[in-house]
């Protein structure tokens, strides 16, 4: 068949775009177009997004990567997409820094601190799935787009949707933090508040995505969603200098970025970008939802589902769908996994902000909490390289810190007042010495 000219070359322009192959089952390796999709039909193991990277050798490379914009769309070539990018022109290339003063408390030598609460323009790592995700619903042709979320992906859907001018429908379980609420309501969603956890809310929304035909990014785009988070790792290769960490400590709820960014890692090896130094993957949950990091410290085959009961609400998936292939990315690279308290967790946000001057929400409070306990416990050598996944920003979340600091009582304009405001400081620093 002889095509019109404008159709042969949209086409060889699609061609010569897009290394993306096809959908391929995690399981079975059945292969699938790339349509909206979840699982595979034969066993419903999860679908993943294939590359051509035989067509990318020598033309993926360092430079082609430093050639691209200042966001996650400088790694396009190695994400789902067929034209350009159509959301988050501005999300992603967050700061990676040297987190000297943290690491001199932690007596660790090389410790690195990737920091996504920086994300634009919802403050959290979910900016990455949700840019490569409404760009592929807006391919797709949809016009209204949704998600089951624990806070920060309804966040950043709201924000995108509407930049992308799009209608969006976001369901959260019903007792989120108010940040966040406000937060995503302000960008005028149609939110849905359900009465149930994250799992519940997760149901749901499956049937919904088949009887109203939207596109709820982490159900039906979820191949081409999860890709997105790949982005965090190429960031964190690229900004050590084209380097990996030998030690990578990643918060896990759904249990996508943890294996994407170990993907990412592959990748960039895979292309002779960055050298195999055996990086090793180490997993963090709250203690009151860690279905994973019990799994990986009994040894369980398969994770046994929780109910949540944990202030790191954004990390609170009892029933994560890609917990299994967190499982087997600890094992594969020879990592580990830990879990924090709720009270571990706040002294960890505390410290972050102390040492660093980085303000996280709980769910970074884990990460960089387990990450302490796997270094006291011995399972990340303190003298090797080592980098903290910071995954959201701590003003969102600001009740979990009602009560935790006392300030002077309010004073007139007088500097005698202010004096005693002084003295009142000084007794405080002196009482936390002798109680230390
Ligand atoms: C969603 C989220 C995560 C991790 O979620 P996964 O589903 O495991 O990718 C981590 N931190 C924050 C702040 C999040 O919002
Ligand atoms: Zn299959």
């Amino acid at each position: 068949m002889i095509l019109p000219f404008e159709s042969r070359l949209s086409l060889g322009r699609r061609l010569k775009m897009s290394y993306v192959a096809h959908l391929r089952c995690k399981e079975c390796g059945k292969t699938y177009p790339l349509t909206p999709r979840t699982v595979c039909d034969v066993d419903f193991a999860p679908v993943e997004v294939d590359y051509h990277y035989d067509r990318m050798q020598g033309n993926v490379t360092r430079a082609s990567i430093e050639a691209g914009p200042r966001s996650l769309w400088r790694y396009k070539d190695l994400l789902p997409i067929e034209g350009q990018p159509q959301a988050g022109l501005r999300s992603g290339f967050t700061p990676l820094f040297k987190a000297e003063r943290l690491a001199a408390e932690l007596g660790v030598k090389e410790l690195y601190i990737k920091d996504d609460s920086a994300n634009y323009p919802s403050f959290s790592y979910k900016d990455r799935v949700v840019a490569v995700a409404i760009t592929k619903a807006k391919e797709f042709g949809f016009d209204t787009v949704g998600c089951a979320s624990t806070g920060n992906l309804a966040h950043s859907v709201a924000a995108h949707a509407a930049a992308a001018g799009m209608k969006a429908f976001v369901m959260i379980p019903h007792d989120l933090e108010e940040g966040k609420i406000i937060g995503t309501l302000v960008f005028g969603p149609k939110m849905v508040k359900i009465q149930g956890n994250y799992d519940d809310v997760n149901r749901l929304c499956t049937q919904i995505a088949d009887k109203y035909g939207w596109a709820i990014v982490n159900v039906n785009l979820r191949p081409y969603y999860t890709e997105g988070a790949k982005t965090h790792g190429f960031e964190i290769a690229e900004q050590l200098g084209w380097k990996l960490p030998q030690h990578t400590v990643v918060p896990v709820a759904g249990g996508t970025i943890l294996p994407k960014i170990y993907k990412a890692y592959q990748e960039f090896i895979k292309l002779g970008i960055v050298e195999d130094n055996g990086p090793r993957m180490y997993a963090a949950q709250a203690a009151g939802c860690n279905p994973v990091v019990d799994a990986i410290e009994k040894g369980l085959e398969l994770f046994k589902p929780q109910k949540p009961n944990t202030i790191a609400k954004s990390i609170a998936i009892g029933n994560p769908a890609d917990g299994f292939y967190v499982q087997q990315v600890i094992k594969n690279s020879g990592g580990w996994g830990a879990a924090a308290t709720d009270a571990e967790i706040l002294d960890a946000i505390k410290l972050l902000a102390r040492t660093e001057g980085v303000f996280t929400e709980p769910a970074g409070g884990t990460t960089l909490a387990c990450a302490i306990k796997l270094i006291q416990s011995g399972k990340i050598p303190a003298n090797e390289s080592i980098t903290v996944c910071i995954t959201g920003n701590g003003l969102k979340t600001i009740e979990v810190l009602q009560g935790q600091f006392v300030t002077a009582p309010a004073i007139p304009a007088k500097l005698a007042a202010f004096d005693e405001v002084v003295a009142f400081y000084e007794e405080q620093a002196a009482a936390a010495v002798s109680a230390s």
